[in-house]
């Protein structure tokens, strides 16, 4: 259908052409491997730095630097986040294992699920949270959400002791998560305050990434264009006459779910309409 729209307003398609370098002078002109050529305006879309091995390349942000434009340092987002070697020594043999969890950094939480991977943690609430986290900063997991964990045992009946606890998270829980838990927490004494220290770290599981996964995993690249060099409408550059910016390329970053494909389509159209 697109190919048809195009073949309908004349446009010509060039496959495997790299643009290597763009000019001002009256007009833009653009030089590629095979050919140069002048056009009135240019139009980059040259998304994001991830997957390189897809095509990715730095293009666009270079040609926001060359003619003066902001451009916000860029970094990997909605990406899984990689354990440093203890955490991967506690967790990392659990791959496969997923549940639902919040997980929270910065001022930001998700509720989805959380995927435990061979070298850290993915799933949609990690990807998620992984476009807000900041090297160094702690994620927070909270492996209950909405329900309780241990704290039934406060005040109850039933033996207070390792058997009784691993049992109960085991029904709240993937088992194999819900024993390593225990393995790994089991509080020396089962006091109630002990059983509401073990519930409290169930809820707000503090995890440091060691890092992402980077650029080869990276469904988006957060950062780029500055929105304020755009105009909102047309998306030219306010200060640039003729060059546009859309898509990845530019500053905006989506949730998952679609909303970086939008993004990408609504601001090209917004620019096709201008020129
Ligand atoms: C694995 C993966 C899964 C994703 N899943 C989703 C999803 O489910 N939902 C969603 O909304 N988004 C998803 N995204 C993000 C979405 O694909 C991008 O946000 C969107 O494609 C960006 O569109 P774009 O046109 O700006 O750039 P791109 O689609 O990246 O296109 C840019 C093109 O420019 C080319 N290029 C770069 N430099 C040059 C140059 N110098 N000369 C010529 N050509 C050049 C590149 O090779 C590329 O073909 C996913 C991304 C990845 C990597």
């Amino acid at each position: 259908m697109l190919e048809e729209e195009c073949r309908a307003a004349g446009v010509r398609i060039f496959l495997n052409t790299r643009v290597q370098e763009i000019q001002r002078d009256s007009g833009y002109l653009i030089r590629t491997n095979e050919a140069a050529f002048g056009a009135p305006v240019v139009v980059i879309a040259t998304g994001g730095l991830s997957i390189p091995k897809m095509g990715a390349t730095r293009f666009g942000y270079d040609v926001a630097k060359q003619f003066g434009v902001r451009v916000h340092e860029c970094r990997p987002a909605l990406v899984p986040l990689t354990l440093g070697a203890a955490d991967r020594d506690r967790y990392c043999d659990l791959s496969g294992v997923s549940t639902e969890v919040v997980a929270a950094s910065n001022g930001h939480s998700f509720r989805e699920k959380m995927l435990i991977t061979h070298r850290g943690l993915s799933g949609p609430a990690i990807l998620q949270i992984s476009s807000y986290w900041q090297a160094g900063e702690p994620v927070s997991i909270d492996l209950l959400p909405g329900t309780q964990g241990v704290a039934a045992l406060c005040g109850s009946n039933t033996n207070r002791d390792i058997n009784s606890a691993r049992s109960l998270l085991r029904t709240r829980l993937p088992i194999r998560l819900a024993d390593r838990w225990m393995e790994l927490n089991a509080p020396g004494r089962w006091t109630n305050r002990d059983l509401i220290a073990l519930e409290e770290h169930l809820h707000a599981w503090k995890v440091v990434p060691s890092g992402t996964e980077g650029y080869e995993k990276a469904e988006v690249t957060a950062g780029g264009v500055d929105t304020d060099e755009l105009s909102a409408k047309t998306m030219e550059c306010r200060r640039v006459p003729g060059l546009y910016f859309v898509g990845e390329v530019v500053d905006v970053t989506g949730h998952l779910g679609g909303f970086n494909f939008q993004w990408a389509w609504a601001s090209g159209f917004s620019a096709g309409v201008a020129v």
